[in-house]
Parts: C-alpha cells; structure tokens; sequence
C-alpha cells in the first residue's frame, strides 16, 4: 500500500468524566431528547457496560435512546460542540468490545429502530432500520419465499447495524456472501449531523465504492440509520453431509480438496474432538465422539442440484480419508446435525468457567498447521482449546477455555489468543475473520499492518469523522500502542515471527 504523507493521530482532548460534565451533558441531551431517552443513573446504565466481550466493563456517562433520525442528527451535533465521545450500539452480542462504552462518553443504543422500512419481493429487497434483528428480517421476508443470507450464529439477538458495522458472518457465507456481498445501500449520520446514502438500491452506485469502506467500520465513521439488503429465494431442498476424520491434517486437507474439486458448499464447517465431546453431551447431534474432527458439509438447491452435489462431495470426503460419512435424509436430521455446531459456544460454557472465542483467518491449505501449532500452544499455555470454525472459508474460532477465577489464567488465555493470531498472520491469514478488532485484537493490529498503513486507516477515519468523536480507541491502535506491545512482547531477546516487517 503506497501511503504518501503519514497522518497525525490527534491527542484525546475531550473532558474526562465528572459529575459536572455528566450533568452538562444530560442537560443538553434532554433538550433534543424526551426525559426517557437519556438514561445516567448507574442502575439505567448498567446493561450498557460491556458487550459479548465481558471481560471487560466500563459504565458509560450517559445511554440516550433515539427513535427517530432527526434525533440522531441531533445527538451528534449536540455531541461534536460538546466534545463528547459516542459509541454507537445495536443488542451488543460484538465479541471484540466494539460497543464497549467510555468513561466520559454517550452510548447511542439503536434499540428503538425495529421497523421493516419496506419489502420489496419484486425487487428482493428489504429496506429495514438498523436495530432489526438479523433473523427478523428472514421471518418478514418468509411469506414470499425468500430469506436474507448472512447468518451469524448470533442472529436471533444481533441487529442489521451491528452486521453492517462488523462486516458479519455465518455459516451460509461461502456460498452467498458476507454482509458485504448482501447490503445494498445504508444511510447513515456522520458526526457533524450530515445524513450520507451509501452504495443505492441498484447493483452499482456513482462516484468511489465507499460502501465496502463503511461495512465493517466497526461504528467509527458514522450512525447507520437504514439498510437496504438483498433477499434471496429459499432453495427447494437442503441436506448436509457429517463426515469422521481420525486425524485433523486429514480434515484440513479434505477442506482444501472440496473447494480444488470446483465445489461451493452451502457450508463447510470443521469440529475437533475437543469441540464434539463438549457438544454432543449437550445437544445429542449423534456426532462421531470418537473422530479426530467432524466436517459439516451442505448442499442445497434444486432436488437434482443437491444429490449430485452431495454425490460429489461424497467422493472427495472418502478420497480424503473420512471413516464415516451420513447424510440427512430429513430436514429435521438436518437442523439437528446443524445443531452441534450452532451450540458450540453455549456448549463451552458446560465445560469450563469461562472461555474466550478468538476470530482469525488464514488461507484453507494451511488449516492442518495451523491446528497443529495450536495444539503446541495448548501445552505452552496449559489451557484447552476446542477448535470449531468455518473451515470453508478458513476462519478459525478457537474457544480457549480458562477460569477467571485462577490469579493470571484470564491474562494466560489472552496471551494464547494473541499468539495464535499471529500465527495467522505469519501464514498469510488475518488478524480478523468475522468479529471485528474493537478493543480485543487492537494490539494485534501491530502485528498485522505496518505504521503506514494504519495512518492510512486513521485518514479515512478522519474523512468521515473530523471531530475523531466516534468510537474512538476502536480498532486502530496508535504508533504509541504498538510501541508498547512490541516491547511487551520481545522476551529473552527472542522476538518472535521476526521475519514479519516491524517498525
Ligand atoms: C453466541 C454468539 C455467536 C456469534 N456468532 C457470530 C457469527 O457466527 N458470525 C459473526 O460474524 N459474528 C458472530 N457473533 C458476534 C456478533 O453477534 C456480531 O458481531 C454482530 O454483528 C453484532 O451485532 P450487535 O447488534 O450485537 O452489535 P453490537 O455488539 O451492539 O455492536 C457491534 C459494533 O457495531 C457498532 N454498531 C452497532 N450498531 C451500529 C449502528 N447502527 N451504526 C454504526 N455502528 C453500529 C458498534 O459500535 C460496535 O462497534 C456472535 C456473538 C455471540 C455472542
């Protein structure tokens, strides 16, 4: 990336928090707002203090609840004179501390903006507000046989502004697309109040694709007040294949060999034995307990499409090595193979105290090293790991299971997540997969870009928001950041991946 004139991160000149200011700031809220809408007290604020990464904790100043776009341009204007910080914030399922609130700062919850704008079956569009929950906008879209594909394992409880602003993904998304490929057009507020339309409800829009800039922005440049989506027709019919491996590099490599063969699976999902034992018990899927790994693989569309896909799928699952191999013959055998997966993250919560869910990518041939370094980092670190993850696109969750409540384990499973990213990025993956940088991979983001590259996230970030008010602290760490977790992280004078370009 060729960036010519490096840009200066500005200081944090907002004021920090006080029962003065919190008092300023509410009185000047509740003058654009009715009483209702601004929430302060401790007890109203509380459900706001953390998001699905619950580790960490912090009570906003203020909580305001807008219902419609005029009073968002308001609260940001309001909020620019006042210099005050705003994290934006769908149902807050964001696993990397997105919508984690600041000190002296406002939270703006979409939780008020629920409606279904416009469903155009014609045009298979829906045009919905950004607190519409993902699985909500399928159920609307239902009576006209039709769906919205992206489909986080979080979609009953995560909203369209949320999927916009992490560039969310499911298990469908090989096939169909990200939230990316599905979003036509979003409106959003800017900082100063300007309402902006990006991308339009035709296939392309005039002028530089600042649509793919916005998606996965991770609520730093703007208030996202409307989406439009794609909606795709149901397929007739949907089965899946499980297939056993008694060993992962096996498994990996059969991943590789159903895409080389010219297959797009509907999904293509890899369990490890870990991951099935901690499941089966709880959801009774009839997963192989014995197996190395479990491979979900599913077909769909029309009758013929599927058996001869399955058909094919069959013959490189076996040529790769698999010791069992069932299809479902029912739809309910399908959602209950399904159901495994699903549940692989509650499922972790049977087994061990805590866990924390790391996110990373890498390209598919390398999932078999990758696997196996993991399993080296198991005994390094003495804590567990079960992998479970879209292997067809090869994005890993490793759930790394610890007890919080043992001095330094919460610390001691960071430090794990952190190496494991970097593997990712030493075999050409990245840093993120699905659920974005937030707080939780900031230091991360040293690793993977290099100063001029993130000076050239923090100029787009200024384009958008001048004021540099908007989720600030989220995703683009400063040259200082770095500084300190490249000193945190040469030890004994062994700096690791050393062939990676630092600063
Ligand atoms: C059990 C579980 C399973 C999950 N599975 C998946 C999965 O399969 N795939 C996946 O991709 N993710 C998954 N997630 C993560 C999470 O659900 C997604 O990141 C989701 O998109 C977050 O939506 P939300 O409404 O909860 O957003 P929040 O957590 O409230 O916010 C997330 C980010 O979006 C920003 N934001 C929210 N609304 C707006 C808006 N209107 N305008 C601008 N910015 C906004 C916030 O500032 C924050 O940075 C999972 C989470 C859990 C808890």
């Amino acid at each position: 990336m060729n960036v010519v004139a490096p840009a200066s991160v500005p200081a944090s000149t907002e004021p920090a928090f006080s029962p003065a200011r919190q008092q300023q700031v509410v009185a000047a809220l509740r003058q654009i707002l009715p009483a209702h809408a601004v929430l302060f007290n401790d007890e109203d604020t509380r459900p706001y203090e953390c998001d699905g990464l619950a580790a960490y904790r912090q009570l906003p100043m203020v909580v305001v609840l807008p219902e419609t776009e005029a009073q968002v341009v308001a609260i940001m204007q309001t909020c620019r004179d006042l210099q005050v910080p705003i994290v934006p914030r769908g149902a807050g399922t964001g696993l990397s501390g997105g919508a984690m609130p600041i000190a002296a700062g406002v939270v703006l919850s979409t939780a008020k903006f629920t409606r279904v704008v416009k469903l155009d079956a014609a045009a298979r569009t829906a045009t919905v507000q950004p607190g519409v929950r993902n699985l909500a906008i399928s159920e609307a879209a239902a009576a006209h046989d039709l769906y919205y594909a992206p489909d986080p394992s979080s979609q009953i409880a995560c909203t369209i502004g949320g999927n916009v602003a992490e560039n969310s993904g499911g298990v469908h998304c090989l096939k169909y697309g990200l939230t990316v490929h599905n979003v036509l057009r979003v409106r959003m507020v800017t900082i100063n109040g300007e309402i902006v339309e990006l991308g339009s409800e035709a296939l392309d829009a005039p002028g530089l694709d600042l649509l793919a800039v916005f998606i996965g922005s991770e609520g730093m440049l703007g208030v996202v007040t409307e989406v439009t989506v794609k909606l795709i027709p149901k397929p007739q019919l949907a089965r899946v294949i499980m297939a056993s491996f008694d060993d992962v590099v096996q498994s990996g490599n059969a991943v590789a060999n159903v895409i080389a063969a010219g297959i797009i699976p509907a999904g293509l999902e890899m369990m490890d034995r870990t991951s099935v034992r901690m499941v089966e018990p709880f959801v009774k899927a009839g997963y192989d307990t014995d197996a190395a790994a479990i491979l979900l693989c599913e077909s769909d569309g029309t009758s013929e499409e599927v058996e001869e896909e399955i058909g094919r799928m069959r013959e490189v699952l076996n040529a790769s090595g698999a010791t069992r191999i069932e299809v479902s013959q029912t739809e309910a055998e399908r959602l209950r193979f399904w159901s495994g997966r699903k549940n692989a993250f509650p499922a972790a919560g049977r087994i061990s105290p805590d866990y924390y869910c790391m996110d990373g990518t890498i390209p598919r041939k390398h999932l078999a090293r990758v696997l196996l370094g993991i399993a080296h980092m198991e005994n390094k670190y003495g804590l567990r790991c079960a992998n479970v993850f879209h292997a067809g696109d090869g994005n890993l969750h490793p759930l790394i299971l610890f007890d919080a409540n043992r001095p330094g384990e919460l610390h001691l499973a960071e430090e794990f997540g952190a190496e494991i990213l970097e593997l990712c990025v030493a075999v050409g993956g990245t840093i993120t997969g699905e659920h974005g940088v937030g707080i939780e991979k900031i230091n991360s983001m040293c690793v993977q870009f290099s100063p001029l590259e993130r000076d050239a996230f923090f100029s787009v970030k200024r384009a958008f928001d001048t004021a540099f008010l908007l989720n600030p602290d989220k995703a683009i760490p400063t040259l200082q950041r770095c500084a300190e977790y490249g000193r945190m992280h040469v030890q004994g004078g062994q700096l690791k991946f050393a062939e990676l370009p630092r600063f």
